[in-house]
């Protein structure tokens, strides 16, 4: 007659302690969309731009900025808006 003693197989004393790793890979970021100064659309990308004489910065979608942008004058580029921003990326 056999007795046996039932023994974990492996000590699990040495399972590391959870860490505080939120990964949230499903999540979706919600993206703050902004109005386009022209159209008043809401956009996840604008220009800031100067498209006339009174040389006021305005905030236009991709599309506005195509058309206020050939033949004129007053037109300045100032950079770009994007909703989303990752800080921890790097471009080279
Ligand atoms: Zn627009």
């Amino acid at each position: 007659m056999l007795i046996v003693t039932k023994q974990n197989p492996k000590d699990k004393t040495k399972e590391k302690p959870r860490e505080k790793t939120e990964e949230k890979p499903a999540e979706k970021t919600k993206e703050k969309l902004k109005a386009c100064d022209l159209c008043h659309q809401l956009v996840s990308i604008r220009y800031r731009i100067q498209y006339d004489e009174s040389a006021k910065w305005v905030l236009v979608c991709p599309p506005c900025w195509h058309q206020v942008q050939p033949n004129n004058p007053y037109y300045r580029y100032g950079g770009t808006w994007k909703a989303k921003k990752k800080a921890k990326k790097r471009k080279t």
